[in-house]
């Protein structure tokens, strides 16, 4: 079965049979795996099905794009070879001398992009610290884009992303110059926020984390409403060769069919780590958008499916940097790695390992300090996870 995307079927539904039809030849359920690279033709320039040459499309590929799309409620969605493949080309479809303009605690290779890639092409931009507050008197007559990641990363602030829209809209109503928001909804996935329902007018992944969710897929993909960014992207993917394996995007498909069951666990025991975190004494701060004390829970609620808070949890432990070294070296099922999204439980410091690249004062501006830890969630169980992290606050205490 193909589902027609006009039926308002709900989430899972459109994981599992969006862009998952039954191969027409052998009535395969799961669709094979098309590693061919160029298709026959029965006259010069009439190929026999609708593909061609597999850099400029792939059955495996479209697949995928299709059920992305379908779950981002966006019309177009393209996958590319990585979540940075995909930060390139957007930023590589702008015209030289534009100017964008960033939140400030973006991921960190976004950042290194924006600084020591996008402005050797002539693209320069300016980072800010709260989009809705900030953005107005730093919007020129050259700004072009608004790069948006919410929540950010690894403080977990949280961006109205439709308050940044309002903005752009005014801006555009008065000088008549368009800005494209693109939002990158990484952290969250589509099953907790739909960025393109809030205005944006393109959503990016890095497929890599919740949408394959197994740690075995490097891939990106972005999604969008307007078919003139599309067709941008599209040419332009074609003619950079950004593009994913056959095998990675059927991977990366499997892993998509079941992101609800993977983020509502990952959501469930997060809010609960979270919450006995904010009541232990050896724990300075947290911060996680499922919590009602979260600056802004009121946009969570808002802009995220029955408020969950996502699987990712930052806090600050007593001890200084010795604290977060020790409680990172003595979780068992937390692994110590960056990344995040997989279905196994990571635990990482950012001072030292993800954000280890920004000077300490700007860090801590954002509030990365020393004894940061970051937590990503996997899909054991909820009791285990918690029995974990106290052992591991146990360790600390008993040996600073
Ligand atoms: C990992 C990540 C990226 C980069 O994606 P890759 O697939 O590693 O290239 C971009 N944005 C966010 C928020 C990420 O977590």
């Amino acid at each position: 079965m193909t589902i027609d995307s006009a039926t308002n079927y709900s989430f899972g539904t459109k994981a599992i049979h969006s862009g998952a039809p039954i191969d027409p030849t052998t009535g395969a359920v799961i669709e094979p795996i098309s590693l061919s690279t160029t298709f026959a033709q029965s006259e010069p320039s009439k190929p026999l099905g609708i593909y061609e040459y597999s850099r400029s499309a792939n059955p495996n590929r479209d697949n995928f794009e299709a059920a992305v799309a379908s779950l981002e409620n966006a019309k177009y969605a393209i996958a590319l070879s990585s979540g940075s493949a995909t930060t390139a080309l957007v930023i590589q479809s702008l015209p030289i001398g534009s100017h964008m303009i960033s939140g400030g605690d973006v991921y960190g290779g976004t950042h290194r992009y924006f600084t020591k890639v996008a402005k050797t092409h002539g693209i320069n931009s300016t980072f800010v610290g709260d989009l809705a507050s900030d953005l107005e008197n730093n919007l020129k007559s050259e700004t072009r884009l608004v790069w948006l990641e919410t929540p950010s990363n690894p403080t977990l602030k949280i961006t109205d992303i439709s308050r940044v829209k309002e903005i752009l809209n005014k801006h555009e109503e008065s000088t008549g110059n368009r800005i494209i928001l693109v939002v990158d909804n990484t952290f969250l996935s589509p099953y907790i926020s739909n960025p393109l329902n809030f205005g944006a007018d393109v959503v990016v992944h890095s497929v890599t984390k919740y949408i394959n969710g197994h740690s075995d897929v490097v891939m990106g993909v972005l999604a969008t409403n307007d078919v003139e960014l599309h067709e941008k992207f599209r040419f332009l993917q074609n003619a950079i060769g950004s593009i994913p394996s056959p095998f990675d995007s059927w991977l990366a498909h499997r892993g998509l069919k079941t992101l609800h069951l993977r983020i509502k666990q990952s959501s469930e025991s997060a809010s609960k780590i979270a919450s006995f975190l904010q009541s232990n004494e050896n724990i300075i701060a947290v911060n996680y958008p499922g919590l009602k004390q979260h600056l802004n829970h009121d946009v969570v609620v808002k802009q995220h499916r029955d408020g969950l808070g996502g699987g990712m949890i930052s806090f600050r432990i007593k001890g200084g940097a010795k604290g977060a070294a020790i409680f990172t070296s003595s979780t068992k099922l937390f692994t110590l790695a960056e990344s995040l999204g997989g279905i196994e439980s990571l635990i990482e410091v950012p001072a030292i390992m993800t954000h280890g690249g920004i000077p300490k004062e700007e860090r801590e501006l954002n509030g990365v300090y020393d004894d940061l830890i970051r937590v990503s969630v996997g899909i054991e169980d909820t009791e285990d996870l918690l029995r974990d992290i106290e052992q591991a606050l146990k360790t600390v205490v008993s040996s600073i």
